[in-house]
């Protein structure tokens, strides 16, 4: 399968904070936002090393699925390690997709902490990703409403990371590409500023990945941008497809993946996707 793209990305520091410690990749057949975090030095080193990681993936052509997830894995380890010498406790949250041009993964969507991954088909607007973040989990327990979630003290607060030494459990999806599928990728310094509506409408109104990525960068620093700031856009624009090639979803990733075709839009335009 060959997938044809055209991308735009951003990042920014943002009116608050004195560096970036986001980083992003804009490189086919990869695509990914990572958010540092560990104090001055970690955040940076982090989400730098992360992003390092999946830029030696992209350099060597299209990866499997589980190329993919060994080079995760390393990234993981090699964190986990400067951390102990460089700046102990650093981490990075780190989401995107991987174009794999064969097998039964055609896209590959993984996530890890609380960046965010959003598909907009047709009208319809989803987030595919799930936040690992305290504040998801009580409203995962009923405990919090979204709108609670985004006042609460510990909204901030993620419960897995790359680098915390911890078992490593990242979250992927095998998603069947459709063309004119868009994909946005996004720090929560983006999530945490603007509501899915009002990101939904500026990705719909700005055809131009380039254009789109600047558009929500720019409504992120006029409402405040308390936070660094990253967003990476996707089109696809065209996917080429044999007719023996197995495509559609991979039952492994059954229930998280995304349904083929995606839901009309409900009235607030978003939704989790059901795990
Ligand atoms: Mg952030």
């Amino acid at each position: 399968m060959v997938i044809e793209v055209a991308w735009g990305a951003r990042t920014h520091t943002g009116h608050r904070r004195a560096e970036n410690q986001d980083a992003v990749l804009a490189q086919p057949p990869v695509f990914a936002v990572a958010d540092g975090m560990g104090g001055h030095a970690g955040g940076q080193l982090a989400s730098g090393l992360a992003i390092d990681g999946l830029r030696a993936l992209a350099d060597k052509g299209e990866p499997s699925r589980l190329d993919l997830l060994d080079a995760v894995r390393s990234i993981d380890r090699a964190i986990e390690a400067r951390g102990e010498t460089d700046a102990p406790g650093m981490g990075t949250t780190l989401t995107g997709i991987a174009l794999t041009g064969s097998g039964q993964d055609h896209l590959v969507v993984f996530n890890i902490g609380d960046s965010r991954s959003y598909l907009l088909r047709g009208s319809s607007f989803v987030q595919l990703t799930h936040d690992h973040s305290v504040v998801q989990e009580l409203i995962d327990q009923g405990e919090l409403s979204a709108e609670q979630a985004e006042h609460h003290p510990e909204r901030h607060v993620i419960t897995r990371s790359l680098g915390s030494g911890e078992h490593l459990d990242i979250d992927w999806w095998s998603i069947e590409p459709k063309p004119g599928d868009r994909y946005l990728l996004c720090s929560d310094g983006l999530t945490k500023e603007l509501h899915a509506s009002e990101i939904h409408h500026l990705l719909t109104y700005s055809p131009d990945p380039t254009s789109a990525a600047q558009a929500l960068l720019d409504a992120a620093l006029n409402a405040g941008a308390r936070d660094n700031v990253s967003v990476v856009v996707v089109n696809l624009l065209s996917v080429d497809s044999t007719p023996d090639d197995p495509s559609g979803l991979d039952d492994e990733t059954n229930p998280r993946a995304v349904a083929p075709t995606a839901p009309p839009p409900s009235d607030d335009a978003i939704r989790e996707m059901p795990r």
